[in-house]
């Protein structure tokens, strides 16, 4: 790998978004008409105009072959996996022997890859093999710059026969739709001029480890799982707190360069990188963008730092919990509304009108969070983050919301209502007070919280760093859509009724609080005594991915998706059935896993030290010495391969009865007596790379 060139600031302009066919491109490429028509679908959502689609395609084709693209692929977002691409070559015969390039609006609009091997959950039948792919103008094609070639991607959406959806892109545009039709009402009540759509924005925040190549081909479960089956804390880990924004070694910091720059090239905005808190654990943050356009960065990002760490050496795991004792990685999903005034509603604001729209975006979302936290925590569910969720490290799996000491005063004002305002340190009046500007460190101090607002943005700290985060986000658009529905419909009655807007506003924001209050948190998540008051409270706390993912089987979960169009019943159902059948086999793959590094690898290094103990204590009594130390060796040893093989015969019968539970409590139990073994065989017959090793050296 050549060193990563160090660019000056005016490169990285020059390189920014150069491998994009962004507007600033496509304005060079395409007539006015064309271009005018192209951003407005941008800038609105929805589908391509068909009289422009050949031009559109055509510009693609002619800038993408200038840059030495030779195929093209629609890049879509199965139910599993992160993303699939289907690459077909541009070339077309011209019946002289040779070739011409060509891509067709057909190709650029719609494609049809055969979806018969993507999960459905039952959705298709394999008669209608057939899957569909559509390109989201609002995420714009970019290059993929292989070793040994270029591909032009299409983002695209992907959907059954009947226009079912198959993917995690499309109920996030469907959700995205529907939270801007709420925020037009909510913008008309507030009367603000309306200059765009209403939007989410998203920053994504990733953590991942990145571990010496050589460590990870001499792991099976890694390979295989991702995370380590097996592994005994070191002595050393992240006791010392010295990691987090430690000085960047060298080596991570060339990857770091290359990462930066690849994304940069894409139109990504890489924005901090630093050390975590585990040893081997780091942190990319972008700068927040348009939600959809958001999640496709994050998911080349993932893509990136596979591809990038390998041709430094390195391996990144992206796994939620790569090694048990030490913290897991999340992906921090920092989520706000811009209405249709093209303002952040999550901004308190310094004048009373702002404050109010603030105050009732804030009350939405408490309103949405509490209803609906069941939802909340099935979108973050998944065997990895199970290991994550509810440790004392990761936020705990119960859905509070963590508002900080000055916005929770606020608040509890406003419960108490405007009329007992004539008391000192008294109520806010919506509409009439300027609420106290809320200084961004004073939001930030309680890293426990699952849901925290950070000053002008909520942070939903339960997403996994493998995971999409679109599902957070579908969860997060609809209920908040559903609540502002709610709050709207009430407004606009009231106002109807020639009823004063701010005593209507205050009086639904105390209901609102009055009844969801519950959800606040301000206190410290990771306590028993929490979780205690949050039982005491009725909050549901699901530890699990199966438990947690009934929520999407739900009365109350169908009959929302289904009333803002975002999933229909049979959608949601299917999800449901693809993510528990990747639960199971998540589960049963790893026992199978920890089953053969047990049986095949761990069991006879330990028997090789029992031989070894009892060779030495018969060459020790034939001497006529006396082996107590050999003895007593021989004794823990025996007995741990005795558990270890108890392990191994639980996994196999665990594995044999296609029972996860059964298969989660015999992998425990299997490495329990593997990594007690670890602590006495001799590191020389150990067969696995240790913990220190791979957290440490690299
Ligand atoms: P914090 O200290 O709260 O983590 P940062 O300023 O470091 O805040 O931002 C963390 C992430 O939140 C970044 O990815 C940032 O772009 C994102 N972010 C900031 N403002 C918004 C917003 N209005 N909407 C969505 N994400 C945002
Ligand atoms: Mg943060």
């Amino acid at each position: 790998m050549a060193k990563a060139v160090k660019k000056t600031l005016s490169a990285v302009e020059a390189m920014y978004g150069e491998d994009v066919f962004s507007l600033k491109t496509a304005k060079q490429y395409l007539s006015k008409k064309a271009f005018d028509s192209l951003s407005k679908t941008v800038n609105d959502g929805g589908a391509i105009d068909p009289a422009i689609a050949t031009e559109v395609a055509k510009a693609m084709k002619d800038w993408a072959v200038a840059k030495g693209a030779t195929h093209f692929c629609h890049w879509f977002q199965p139910l599993t996996g992160i993303t699939a691409e289907k690459h077909d070559s541009f070339i077309s015969p011209d019946g002289q022997g040779g070739v011409t390039l060509e891509f067709s609006a057909k190709e650029l609009i719609q494609g049809e890859p055969d979806a018969s091997s993507f999960p459905s959950g039952g959705l298709r039948a394999t008669f209608e093999a057939r899957g569909y792919t559509a390109w989201d103008p609002t995420s714009p094609a970019f290059l993929k710059e292989g070793e040994d070639g270029t591909t032009l991607c299409i983002p695209t959406i992907f959907c059954g026969y009947h226009g079912e959806a198959l993917d995690k892109k499309t109920p996030l545009l469907r959700s995205s739709a529907a939270l801007a039709k709420q925020m037009d009402r909510a913008g008309k009540l507030f009367g603000v001029k309306s200059v765009t759509k209403a939007y989410a924005t998203l920053g994504p925040e990733q953590e991942y480890f990145l571990i010496d190549k050589s460590y990870y081909e001499q792991r099976l479960d890694l390979i295989q799982t991702g995370r380590t089956l097996f592994g005994l804390k070191p002595a050393r880990h992240q006791q010392m707190e010295d990691h987090y924004f430690g000085a960047i070694r060298p080596r991570i910091l060339a990857f770091m360069e290359d990462l930066d720059q690849a994304l940069w090239k894409l139109g990504a905005p890489a924005k901090t990188r630093h050390n975590e808190v585990s040893p081997a654990q780091f942190e990319l943050a972008p700068i927040y963008e348009r939600l959809n356009l958001a999640v496709d960065h994050n998911l080349m990002c993932m893509e990136l730092m596979k591809q990038i760490a390998d041709k430094h050496g390195l391996v990144c795991l992206l796994h939620e919990k790569p090694f048990a004792g030490v913290n897991g990685s999340g992906k921090h999903n920092n989520w706000s509304v811009v209405g249709p005034d093209g303002k952040n509603w999550l901004y308190p604001g310094i004048n009373p009108h702002e404050n109010a729209k603030f105050l009732f975006t804030l009350c939405a979302i408490i309103k949405a969070v509490d209803t609906h936290a069941d939802l909340l925590r099935a979108s973050v569910a998944s065997p990895g983050n199970d290991h994550r969720l509810g440790a004392n490290e990761a936020p705990p799996a119960i859905i509070s919301i963590f508002l900080g000491d000055q916005l929770n005063d606020i608040v509890e004002q406003i419960e108490q209502g405007a009329a007992k305002s004539t008391k000192s340190g008294g109520t806010i009046t919506i509409g009439a007070d300027v609420i106290p500007t809320i200084p961004r460190d004073a939001t930030d101090r309680n890293r426990t919280s699952p849901f925290a607002f950070t000053g002008n943005k909520f942070e939903f700290r339960a997403v996994g760093s493998n995971m999409n985060p679109s599902a957070a986000n579908v969860v997060l658009n609809t209920i908040v859509a559903e609540a502002i529905d709610a709050m709207a419909t009430q407004l606009e009655a009231d106002v109807k009724a020639k009823k004063d807007f701010n005593k209507s506003l205050q009086s639904i924001l105390q209901e609102i609080i009055k009844k969801h209050k519950r959800v606040i948190f301000n206190g410290d998540n990771y306590t028993e005594d929490w979780h205690k008051e949050a039982e005491k409270r009725g909050l549901p706390n699901k530890k699990t991915t199966p438990e947690a993912l009934k929520a999407y089987e739900s009365e109350k979960a169908i009959s929302l998706f289904e009333k803002y169009a975002v999933l229909s019943k049979k959608e949601l159902l299917s999800r449901y059935e693809i993510y528990m059948h990747n639960y199971k086999s998540v589960v049963s793959y790893e026992a199978e896993c920890a089953r053969t590094i047990a049986a095949t690898q761990i069991l006879p290094a330990a028997l090789e030290y029992q031989a070894g103990l009892a060779a030495t204590m018969n060459a020790v009594a034939q001497a006529g010495g006396k082996a107590n130390t050999a003895k007593e060796a021989l004794g823990t040893v025996s007995e741990l391969i005795d558990a270890l093989a108890a392990g191994i015969k639980a996994l196999e019968a665990s594995i044999e009865g296609h029972d996860a539970l059964k298969q989660k409590a015999a992998m425990v139990s299997t490495r329990e007596a593997a990594d007690a073994l670890e602590a006495i065989v001799p590191a020389d017959l150990w067969p696995l790379p240790t913990y220190a090793e791979m957290l440490f050296l690299y």
